[in-house]
């Protein structure tokens, strides 16, 4: 298999992926083929790839790392069809849904034969399982390819979740001032900055937006739509997001539709985890503010006896959830934001 990255495509005026050649002013549906494991089947990961007529950057765009995460997966769908070569300067890649497996057994979280969750899977391992083989298969042969990575999500089958953009920051990513300036035209309300500080920070339980930052690739996570839904509403803001993205990149012409005037920053995020399995009542599924020590939630015992309160470790923002009502010991039920005034670089914060 020959990679070439996207600097070299452009001067070559080619990339491959899989064996296909990609030239300039077409549009490519392609699947990466999957090979069995010792355990489990052979799968695979569509692909479409929109090659510009003009000389551009290589945005790439990738939907269903869990495949019960539907808004990101309609919208990739829709994407492909409204972005023409013609009008088009560099290459939209579009994973249009990366862990098929999930998807046809609608199976949130994680894949049906290893059960093991992609989006904690990278770099990956040819000879591991079904989901260890996708994640190999991505970092290799998707995501070299790339200039920028869209990593897109919603909160899956069991979560509330409020939209929000998550842009790499700090020593170990790569290009935030150009990662910040897409997330603040993207159009969502909510901005929260991860500062990668240490290289254990890039590879614990890795993700695949953090094997995007891990291979020096500015890098956001976009999460919109929550609970499974599949509402219009989330779709087409994933689509104007994109679109407002391949504005800002010069790659295709039109003006930026940014509806929010006014962004919550958030320096990081907290987890709330619970030290008790049985039946989760939060307080609320709706994201808002709130102060250290407010109640966010109880656990009852299989037999309704009150077990748990779950109180805030700090004042923040809730930015999505558990909404139950199963719950085990040790997971996360709440994850809060931490208010900023801003994310700029420059500052001594970044
Ligand atoms: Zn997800």
């Amino acid at each position: 298999m020959i990679l070439i990255s996207s600097s070299d495509a452009f001067a070559k005026g080619e990339v491959i992926i899989g064996s296909t050649v990609i030239e300039v002013g077409k549009r490519y549906d392609l699947n990466i083929d999957i090979p069995a494991g010792e355990s489990d089947p052979k799968t695979f990961i569509p692909i479409t790839v929109v090659s510009g007529a003009k000389v551009g950057p290589t945005l790439l765009m990738v939907a269903g790392v869990h495949g019960y995460e539907f808004a990101p997966i309609l919208a990739a769908e829709r994407l492909a069809e409204e972005v023409s070569p013609n009008e088009l300067a560099g290459k939209l890649i579009i994973v249009c849904v990366a862990h098929i497996s999930s998807f046809e057994a609608r199976s949130p979280f994680i894949n049906p034969y290893d059960r093991k969750n992609l989006n904690r899977s990278f770099p990956g391992n040819p000879k591991g399982t079904q989901t260890e083989r996708i994640a190999y298969a991505l970092s290799t042969e998707i995501i070299p390819n790339a200039d920028i990575v869209l990593d897109v999500h919603s909160g899956d089958g069991s979560e509330w979740l409020e939209a929000f953009i998550g842009v790499y920051g700090g020593p170990l990513a790569m290009d935030y001032p150009k990662a910040l300036s897409l997330a603040k035209t993207f159009g969502f309300q909510n901005i929260v900055r991860y500062k990668m500080n240490t290289q254990e920070q890039v590879d614990r339980g890795r993700s695949l937006n953090r094997q995007a930052v891990a291979q020096g690739l500015p890098t956001l996570l976009i999460e919109i739509g929550e609970n499974g839904q599949r509402e219009t509403e989330h779709i087409q803001a994933i689509i104007q997001g994109v679109k407002n993205s391949m504005v800002k990149l010069e790659m295709i012409e039109g003006v930026l539709d940014v509806p929010i005037q006014k962004h919550r920053y958030f320096g990081g995020t907290s987890s709330v985890k619970v030290k008790n399995t049985g039946i989760w009542h939060p307080v609320s599924t709706r994201a808002r503010f709130v102060e250290q020590g407010e109640t966010i939630g109880i656990i009852r015992s299989y037999n309704g006896v009150l077990v748990e309160t779950v109180k805030s470790p700090i004042k923040g923002f809730t930015l999505y959830g558990h909404s139950g009502p199963s719950v085990k010991a040790e997971s996360a039920v709440v994850t809060i934001g931490q208010p900023i005034d801003n994310l700029m670089i420059g500052t001594g914060s970044n």
